[in-house]
């Protein structure tokens, strides 16, 4: 099995310009339809509140993966630097921005508990992005646009590097190495320079995401939560819920 930083390397290798020229051939425009940052289901459409849905995707860090419930909860990962520097855009607690990363965790008599890597952007009470507004017609926008995380910055793409790193979910469209995920806005023309941005933020989130893992990975001092906490391993080490370090 290759080693992340086999991969690292791959992605730091990565051309440009071929993945751009791969995001031209697959064609993409964001129509805003809000998709890629809500929850399954709309509010109120579901019989199941979000906090009921305990299923959650089985599925790699990325944008949320095909429900197994209808209420699933919008689950993007967010790396602690860019958590800081959305805490920056707004003043905002460490908790208004992200929440531990599901995948992992049991439902334990006082809420979640156990041990998880990584974090996910804070949700609402629909389980919609904590930064996601919607005009009266349904037009989507971010609160937050000019400091969103790359998986955001990047969707609906991914790179395949073809190591340990997955991709996010399943693939419905793919050229050379990039893999096109569902979006309605995918197949429309795009400028060649909003492809050469869109694949420069793909190679810059590659080579962020394996950096990352390696910190995990090297980073890892398991600590004691036998009385049903939930700590959070990220490439800084072990956490709180709240951002705050285990000692
Ligand atoms: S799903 Fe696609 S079209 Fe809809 S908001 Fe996300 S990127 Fe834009
Ligand atoms: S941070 Fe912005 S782009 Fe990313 S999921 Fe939230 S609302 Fe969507």
């Amino acid at each position: 099995m290759d080693s992340l930083e086999t991969e690292l390397e791959r992605a730091r290798a990565l051309d440009e310009s071929e993945l751009a020229d791969a995001i031209e051939t697959i064609g993409f425009e964001c129509t805003r339809c809000g998709a890629c940052c809500k929850a399954e289901s709309a509010c109120g459409e579901s019989g199941e509140s979000v906090d009921e849905a305990s299923d959650v995707a089985d599925g790699p860090s990325g944008k949320t993966e095909p429900a197994e419930t209808d209420a699933e909860p919008h689950t993007a990962t967010v790396f602690p630097d860019e958590i800081r520097q959305l805490q920056a855009v707004g003043e905002y607690d460490f908790r208004d921005v992200a929440r531990p990363m599901p995948y992992g965790l049991a439902d334990g008599p006082d809420g979640p508990e156990g041990e998880t890597f990584e974090w996910a952007l804070q949700t609402d009470d629909c389980g919609d992005c904590t930064f996601y507004t919607e005009d009266d017609d349904g037009t989507g926008a971010c609160t937050v646009h000019g400091d969103r995380p790359l998986i955001c910055r990047t969707y609906p793409f991914s790179v395949a590097l073809g190591g340990t790193s997955q991709p996010m979910g399943e693939a419905v469209d793919e050229e050379g190495m990039v893999r096109a995920h569902e979006c309605e806005g995918l197949g429309r023309d795009i400028s060649r320079a909003d492809a050469e941005e869109l694949a420069a933020a793909l190679k810059e989130r590659a080579v962020r995401e394996l950096t990352e893992a390696i910190g995990v990975r090297d980073n890892y001092r398991p600590v004691d939560q036998s009385d049903g906490q939930v700590v959070v391993y990220d490439s800084e080490g072990a956490k709180r819920p709240d951002g705050s370090p285990y000692e």
